[in-house]
């Protein structure tokens, strides 16, 4: 049982109803969820606090929610915190009056900016009390650091911090008695409010878990409040589910939280649906090694095989102004005003993207056919070559500017390659076979050569025809083939979800080189012979999503010019930080450690030989780590490919998937190939 029974003890007892949710309050369940690696306990403790706020300050309930996964508001909204440490250690510093020489000694020796505040908080002598902290004026404080910008702007934010901290309290909960040096401290609100403008709260309450969590605490308020008895395992997870689908269609708790607080949960899916606005997690593709393997995936079932072009996923967003709908909670600030009328692009990451796609917004009325009046379209933007009419590389399209562009000024051109619709004339499309959704996608919009094109593909299960496909995508300048499931459920479009119905077929799967992996840049060395000015390799990790730790998987120095690595140097040297952070999984071998460690900004595309099991290295390390010897999976013999601008660093290759390719290389279980881990 997740959900706490209804006799369960107020985890805060000092808040009465009506009164602002205390920080102090959400920093004590941030302590007791940080005590535990429990699922079940971290959506307990999460969810009786969610009741809490239901109960007393339901109207403080979406800060609590976005305070809990670390957000301020939605991906699409811009906002972001992920302050550089040094800012942190000056603020840190003037508030408490202690030099800024003796608070980098500190994070030197304790290695988390939180504690070294909470410590610097704590033996500070204190005239008076401040007046205690609530979760509005923190999420409001966090955000006017977040969105200063500007002459001064480093200051500012110093000041904010400033603020915020000098108010904030850094003792620890009654009756616990925890060593501030432990990473597992007290509900130190400073402490949190540290993690909190890192931007990782590292409590293992991942957005999924904190959806479960509220859809519970909801299921139980609403019965209780209806009079009804605690709801049972079945509700809760009717409950759980109902949630879940309207989140993935509608991944926004600005719009979603109000509608449940007007309406509760089981109204929930009838109001709150996917809506032109507020972008979805696109659905992704499982690599496969041949076509023979999809065939065998797909046994039985009709399959289309489309190019699979290689750009930047773009999701464009459309409502005419003269559309029946009225989306009065259409969230997203819209760059795209026409006479038509309003239109985003949003990335992979949610992110908007129309100030780099203006070309694209301005010419959209022409591939819009008259009767579209609204629609959600999943396509790939790609470089296009004007003159000779055809698609460019990838490398093309990253030398285009990604802000503030001017569409006069616009040199490389791009051509929208779409590939999906989900929304059409005020009916979300995602529960309707895929089939049905590229047929109505021919029927409301029109190709213009060079600026809007349907993804070719073919209707095959020959696998002479599909072999066929790959070489004319290849040739076309495609990466390959996307091999999607034609109808039925297993034909819906599933956001935020790696689906086996869609299958991605690359040309280097077929030479055996496997998928590419994006992994997050760490640290660095310094170069040797001419390249002693800039690193000369990397040291690259990749994600575990339940730890929400990165995990060191490779050293790199092959792939990169003369050229590029001082480019690199340029970028990475100032978020050199003085040591690891504490959620970098990494060897401690003294002979392991880079010369300089960064914040984790950078994700990179590698392609390496395969993978080995690995002495130093702690990738996917809780499954293969065991034995003594190994530590976790390596790669050998990587290559640096390209700079991810669309990947954060927590959608990187996660330590399953490394798990997963390790698993499904053919010489697992016979040859290993030789623990080489290093290739420079
Ligand atoms: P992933 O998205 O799977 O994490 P990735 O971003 O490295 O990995 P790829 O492995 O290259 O992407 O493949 C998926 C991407 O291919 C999609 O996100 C989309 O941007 C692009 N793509 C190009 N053509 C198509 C198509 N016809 N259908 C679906 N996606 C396509």
């Amino acid at each position: 049982q997740t959900t706490l029974k209804s006799s369960a003890k107020d985890p805060y007892p000092d808040w009465k109803a009506g009164d602002p949710v205390p920080y102090a309050a959400l920093c004590t369940t941030f302590s007791k969820i940080e005590l535990t690696t429990k699922r079940l306990e971290i959506l307990a403790h999460c969810s009786l606090f969610l009741r809490q706020v239901l109960r007393l300050t339901p109207e403080d309930l979406l800060p609590v929610v976005l305070l809990m996964i670390g957000k301020l508001a939605a991906d699409y909204a811009g906002v972001e915190l992920g302050i550089g440490e040094s800012l942190i250690m000056k603020a840190i510093g003037e508030t408490t009056g202690r030099a800024l020489k003796v608070v980098k000694e500190d994070q030197q020796k304790i290695g988390d900016l939180g504690l070294v505040a909470a410590k610097s908080r704590s033996n500070q002598p204190t005239m008076f009390k401040p007046k205690p902290l609530t979760v509005r004026r923190v999420h409001e404080g966090l955000m006017k650091i977040a969105t200063i910008e500007g002459q001064g702007s480093q200051q500012r934010k110093v000041d904010g911090i400033k603020k915020l901290l000098s108010s904030a309290d850094a003792t620890l909960a009654k009756g616990q008695s925890v060593d501030i040096t432990q990473d597992k401290g007290g509900p130190s609100e400073a402490k949190f409010i540290i993690r909190a403008l890192e931007g990782k709260m590292r409590l293992g309450l991942a957005d999924k878990n904190l959806q479960v969590a509220l859809a519970h605490a909801m299921t139980v308020h609403d019965a209780s409040k209806d009079g009804k008895e605690v709801p049972s395992e079945a509700e809760l997870k009717k409950g759980e589910e109902t949630f879940k689908a309207v989140y993935n269609e509608l991944p926004s708790y600005e719009v979603i939280v109000p509608t449940l607080l007007k309406g509760g949960i089981w109204n929930l899916r009838e109001v709150c649906k996917l809506q032109p606005g507020v972008p979805l997690k696109p659905m992704l593709a499982k690599p496969t090694k041949s076509i023979g393997e999809v065939l065998d995936r797909f046994e039985g079932k009709d399959f289309t095989c489309e190019f699979k072009y290689d750009g930047e996923r773009a999701q464009i967003h459309f409502v005419a102004h003269d559309a029946d709908e009225d989306y009065a909670s259409t969230v997203a600030p819209s760059e795209g005003k026409s006479e038509r009328g309003t239109s985003n692009i949003f990335s992979r990451n949610s992110e908007d993207l129309s100030k780099k796609y203006p070309d694209i917004l301005a010419k959209l009325p022409d591939w819009v056919k008259q009767g579209t009046k609204s629609f959600v379209l999943d396509c790939e933007t790609v470089a296009w070559d004007v003159e000779k009419k055809h698609v460019l590389p990838f490398q093309q399209l990253m030398t285009r500017k990604k802000k503030d562009v001017k569409v006069e000024d616009v040199k490389v051109k791009v051509c929208v390659f779409a590939f999906d619709l989900l929304f059409l004339n005020g009916e979300a499309l995602v529960n309707k076979s895929f089939r049905e959704r590229r047929d109505l996608m021919y029927g409301a919009f029109e190709e213009v050569e060079g600026e809007f094109s349907f993804a070719k593909f073919g209707n095959t299960r020959e696998i002479e025809e599909i072999q066929t496909l790959l070489e004319d995508s290849i040739s076309a300048s495609c990466e390959g083939l996307m091999v999607k499931m034609l109808d039925g459920v297993e034909s819906h479009y599933e956001p935020s979800r790696r689906s086996q119905n869609w299958l991605k077929v690359k040309k280097d799967y077929l030479s055996g080189a496997g998928d590419s992996l994006d992994l997050v840049v760490l640290g660095a060395y310094y170069g040797k012979g001419k390249r002693t000015s800039v690193y000369g390799a990397f040291h690259l990790a990749c994600y575990n999503t339940s730890t929400e730790k990165y995990e060191t998987v490779c050293n790199i120095g092959t792939g990169f010019s003369e050229v590029l690595l001082q480019e690199l140097y340029e970028a990475l040297s100032p978020l050199v930080i003085d040591r690891a952070k504490p959620f970098y999984d990494h060897s401690t071998g003294k002979n392991d450690q880079p010369d300089v460690w960064f914040e984790p900004r950078y994700v990179w595309e590698v392609k390496t030989a395969d993978l080995t099991l690995s002495p130093r290295y702690r990738a996917a390390a809780s499954e293969f780590g065991g034995d003594g010897v190994h530590k976790g999976v390596s790669l050998r013999f990587p290559r640096f490919i390209r700079v991810r601008d669309d990947k954060k660093p927590d959608a990187a290759t996660s330590s399953r998937q490394v798990a997963e390719m390790y698993r499904k290389q053919e010489h697992v279980g016979k040859n290993k190939g030789p623990s080489v881990d290093d290739d420079f």
